[in-house]
C-alpha cells in the first residue's frame, strides 16, 4: 500500500489532477450514500423517489424525501477529504474537481472549481414555466413550494431520467480530457453519463487513481492505481507523501 501511495503521489505531483467525486467523499460528514444501511436511501428508494418520472407524477410525495434530504445537506460540513482537495488545488496540484454530488461540501471546504455534474439544491426550477429562483427567494412558499405560475418547483438537482446540463458536460470533458492524472473518489461509477469520464481522461493520456473503500466495475477495466481505505485518510497519506517529495 505504501508503495502505492507513493506511485500517486509522484503522479500528482506532476500537477494537472483533477478529482472525480461521488456519494462516498461526503459519507464521513453524515450523509449517506446509497449503500449505506439505515441512511435515508434505505428509507426512499432512490429508483422510486429520484427519478423525474416520479417527480412529475407526485412531486409532494417526492419532496417529502427531497425536504429529509435538505436537512441532512443544510448540517453537513467539509470532512478532511474535501478539505484536502481544496488544499491541492490551491498548491497547484489539482484544477478543478468533478462532483456528482449536489451537497455543496467541495466549495464550503473552499474548492473554487467545482463541476457540479448533478446540479445543486442551491436553487430552484419550474417545470412547466422554467422559472428559476434561489433558496432565499423560494422561502416561505410551503411544502413543496410553488413557483409564481402555481405549479410545485423541483430542485436545481438533476434527477435519474433528465438530462446533464450542457455546462456541466461541457466544462467536465474539458477537465477530463486535459488533465495528467484523474483521482476517482467515492463513486461506484454505476450513474452514466458521470461514469464515462475516467474512460474519456485515459484515453486523453491521463492515469487513473482510484479511492473506495470496495473495488468497483472500474477497478478491474481502467484503474491504473487502486488506494482501498476512507477518502479522507487516503488522501491525508498522500500529503503526507507529497509533503516528502524533495
Ligand atoms: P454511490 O452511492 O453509488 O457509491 C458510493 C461509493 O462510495 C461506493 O463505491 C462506496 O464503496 C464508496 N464509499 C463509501 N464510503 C466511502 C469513504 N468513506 N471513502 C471512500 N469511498 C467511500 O454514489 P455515486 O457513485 O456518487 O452515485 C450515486 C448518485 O447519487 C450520484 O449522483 C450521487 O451524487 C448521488 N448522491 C449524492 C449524495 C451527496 O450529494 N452527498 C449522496 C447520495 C447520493
Amino acid at each position: 500500500m505504501e508503495n502505492k501511495i507513493r506511485k500517486a503521489a509522484l503522479l500528482l505531483a506532476g500537477g494537472r489532477g483533477v478529482a472525480l467525486t461521488g456519494a462516498g467523499i461526503s459519507v464521513e460528514s453524515g450523509i449517506p450514500d446509497f449503500r449505506s444501511k439505515g441512511g435515508l436511501w434505505s428509507r426512499f428508494d432512490p429508483n422510486e423517489y429520484a427519478t423525474i418520472g416520479a417527480f412529475r407524477k407526485n412531486p409532494a410525495k417526492v419532496w417529502k424525501m427531497l425536504e429529509e434530504m435538505d436537512s441532512l445537506l443544510e448540517k453537513a460540513v467539509p470532512n478532511r477529504a474535501h478539505e484536502a482537495l481544496a488544499r491541492l488545488e490551491k498548491g497547484g496540484l489539482v484544477e478543478g474537481v468533478i462532483t456528482q454530488n449536489i451537497d455543496s461540501l467541495h466549495q464550503k471546504a473552499g474548492s473554487s472549481l467545482v463541476v457540479e455534474f448533478h446540479g445543486s439544491t442551491r436553487h430552484f426550477i419550474c417545470l412547466w414555466c422554467e422559472g428559476r429562483f434561489s433558496r432565499k427567494e423560494v422561502a416561505g412558499r410551503g411544502m413543496p413550494p410553488l413557483c409564481d405560475c402555481g405549479k410545485p418547483l423541483k430542485p436545481g438537482i438533476v434527477f435519474f431520467g433528465e438530462t446533464i446540463p450542457g455546462a456541466a458536460l461541457h466544462a467536465s470533458a474539458r477537465l477530463a480530457e486535459n488533465c495528467r492524472v484523474m483521482l476517482v473518489i467515492g463513486t461506484s461509477a454505476e450513474v452514466a453519463p458521470a461514469n464515462a469520464l475516467p474512460l474519456r481522461a485515459k484515453r486523453s493520456g491521463a492515469a487513473i487513481v482510484e479511492i473506495n473503500v470496495e473495488p468497483t466495475r472500474l477497478t478491474r477495466e481502467l484503474t491504473d492505481i487502486y488506494l482501498e481505505g476512507r477518502a479522507s485518510e487516503i488522501l491525508a497519506e498522500l500529503e503526507r507523501e507529497l509533503a516528502a517529495i524533495p
